[in-house]
């Protein structure tokens, strides 16, 4: 569960080329931070992961499985939005349900994995406030229940702390690196932010103008950058 391989996946809009071809394996529990300037491809390539977007050419494989045309629900994937995202009107409850309403589950299975959810996140005591009556740091959780409760095979993360502070969001990527350890599901997470892709990484994607400049662990790019791109991005002495 959770291996994803990308063979040639291209994607053009229009006459923009903006990823001209990319292969890249991700496996089964790796936490894998894709991470690179505005504007280098990030959000398209994890959009073209999860088939929110259609790729250009190549071909998308999820556990084995062909699913280059699959349907975004039929993946087994689950993106983390913003904490904006969230239903405003509806109860924490109800917003971490909503997949599974709309996937037609009981409502006694709803609760026992919206619970279950919720004691993973310490959200235990905040299933009936709504989104505006929660911080920042709770709400981004919220977001992220509605993922877990989905139990994908992978999360799809793009750049879940940017609306956050800063003292929150070192708060934030150590739940989620705890997250990860504890569902040892595989983690695709998109950022700009190096320190969040060094601290967080098991595997960092270093991509520039929709292109890949190098894929390695946090101490192999510091201290065997592919390039000057990479050392800069990185900020190692190269
Ligand atoms: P990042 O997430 O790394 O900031 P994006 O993936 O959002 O980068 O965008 C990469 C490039 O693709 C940018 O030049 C952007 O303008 C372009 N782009 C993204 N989405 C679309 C779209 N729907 N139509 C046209 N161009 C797009
Ligand atoms: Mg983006």
């Amino acid at each position: 569960m959770g291996q994803i391989t990308l063979t040639k996946v291209r994607k053009a809009f229009g006459e923009a080329e903006v990823i001209p071809g990319i292969d890249l394996q991700i496996n089964d529990g790796e936490f894998v931070v894709f991470v690179g300037p505005s504007g280098c491809g990030k959000s398209t390539l994890l959009r073209l992961i999860a088939g929110l977007e259609d790729i250009t050419s190549g071909k998308i494989e999820i556990d084995g499985r062909e699913a280059t045309n699959a349907a975004p629900a039929e993946r087994g994937l689950a993106m983390v939005f913003q904490s904006y995202a969230l239903y405003p009107h509806m109860s924490v409850r109800k917003n971490i349900a909503f997949p599974l309403k709309m996937a037609g589950m009981s409502d006694a299975d709803q609760t026992a994995k919206v619970e279950n959810a919720a004691r993973i996140l310490n959200l235990t005591n905040y299933l009936d406030r709504r989104p505006g009556q929660l911080s920042g740091g709770q709400r981004q959780r919220v977001a992220i229940g509605r993922a877990i409760v989905r139990e994908p095979a992978a999360f799809l993360f793009d750049e879940p702390l940017s609306n956050l502070d800063a003292a929150l969001r070192v708060t934030m990527r150590q739940e989620i690196t705890e997250l990860h350890h504890n569902l040892k599901t595989t983690m695709i997470y998109v950022t700009h932010d190096q320190v969040e892709a060094m601290t967080m990484a098991d595997k960092i994607v270093v991509l520039q103008a929709g292109r890949v400049e190098q894929v390695g662990s946090p101490l192999e790019l510091y201290n065997e950058p592919a390039n000057l791109f990479v050392a800069g991005f990185i900020g190692s002495p190269k």
